[in-house]
């Protein structure tokens, strides 16, 4: 039955045939050839009951693939939600803002920092103190902005007095920025100073060893580079970082991803 046929078109060609089938009957014709090369007894034919209409058919699937975040199970909004008031580590306890991350969930563009300090811990948002208005600077001098990239942190809990992360809280965060990066997908990441880069990387080289080098997590190219906060205490660095993000916007142009 071709789906373009519709019930009522079907239940018109039923009658149709079975007043086809009581004219032959009439005619004293007991049998006719069925599709399948064998024969239909006419009388037995007239006697079962007429085929129901087909199901009215469903919507054709959609052509369209799922979104990223639905194809592994959920997207940032439903993962923030299942975090809640999250108090897997005692930075629950001390901070005022769960900062969870900020820009696009379709980014191409990912920035990792390290954790929360005194403004993002306030504002809930990542990187809105000076060293966030650095990397806007950063980020604008690359031709993408704030909104077009995503930025995260590894903790997503400021430490008390912007003391360095401990490895327990790590450990008990690291699981969220993994799934914000399943669920966003990035085709490029870049980490901004130590922490972010040891726990994506696994390495445990300075800062000033991995930075410059493309390295991986999950198959997607990862650009380490100096934080914004230490390029603020230490303006000779920017040179350096500067030309890590030259070769990111390198690395975009190659994979067709334009800045926008
Ligand atoms: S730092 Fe991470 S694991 Fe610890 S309370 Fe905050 S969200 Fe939860």
């Amino acid at each position: 039955m071709s789906d373009g046929v519709s019930p009522e078109e079907f239940q018109a060609l039923v009658s149709e045939f079975r007043a086809s089938l009581q004219e032959l009957g009439r005619s004293g014709v007991c049998s006719v050839s069925g599709l399948s090369g064998g024969t239909v007894e006419i009388a037995e034919a007239l006697a079962s009951p007429p085929a129901s209409p087909p199901p009215a058919s469903s919507p054709p699937a959609s052509s369209s693939p799922p979104s990223s975040a639905q194809a592994i199970g959920g997207t940032l909004a439903a993962l923030r939600e299942d975090m809640g008031d999250c108090q897997r580590c005692s930075l629950g306890q001390s901070r005022k803002s769960l900062v969870f991350g900020v820009g696009s969930e379709k980014a191409r563009l990912m920035f990792v920092g390290e954790a929360p300090g005194a403004e993002e811990d306030r504002l809930g948002e990542p990187f809105v103190g000076p060293s966030g208005q650095l990397l806007d600077k950063m980020i604008g001098a690359m031709g993408w902005s704030r909104k077009s990239v995503y930025i995260a942190n590894v903790l997503k809990c400021r430490p008390p007095n912007d003391r360095d992360p401990k490895s327990e809280e790590v450990a008990s965060c690291e699981g969220f920025l993994a799934k914000q990066i399943q669920r966003i997908q990035p085709a490029v990441i870049v980490t901004l100073g130590k922490p972010a880069a040891h726990l994506l990387l696994e390495n445990k080289a300075s800062i000033g060893a991995l930075r410059g080098v493309w390295l991986s997590y999950e198959g997607v190219p990862v650009m380490p580079t100096y934080h914004p906060a230490y390029l603020l205490r230490d303006a000779s660095k920017k040179r350096e970082a500067w030309a890590d993000l030259q070769q990111v916007m390198a690395r975009c142009e190659e994979l067709g991803i334009e800045a926008h």
